[in-house]
């Protein structure tokens, strides 16, 4: 017998970070584009939106994420 039992080995650089989309957990099924606080959260200091990789955002979410800053920029909410 061998111990050859090495070979699964991954680097997890975080491992305690969740991937629980935001909007999901607390069922929002539209994301007002007026609530510039939400936004803000989702977004870069240089207002960028933030990538679902980093968020863990749902597709779903991220793309209403995505019209809302729109609009909101429109109107200058935010950057
Ligand atoms: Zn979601």
């Amino acid at each position: 017998m061998e111990k050859n039992e090495r070979r699964g080995m991954r680097r997890n650089k975080r491992p305690s970070k969740p991937k629980i989309c935001r909007f999901c957990e607390s069922k929002v099924e539209y994301i007002d584009f007026k609530d510039a606080e939400t936004l803000k959260r989702f977004q870069t200091e240089k207002g960028k939106i933030m990538p679902r990789r980093v968020t863990g955002t749902c597709l779903q979410h991220q793309k209403m994420l995505a019209i809302a800053v729109k609009r909101a920029r429109i109107i200058s909410l935010v950057f």
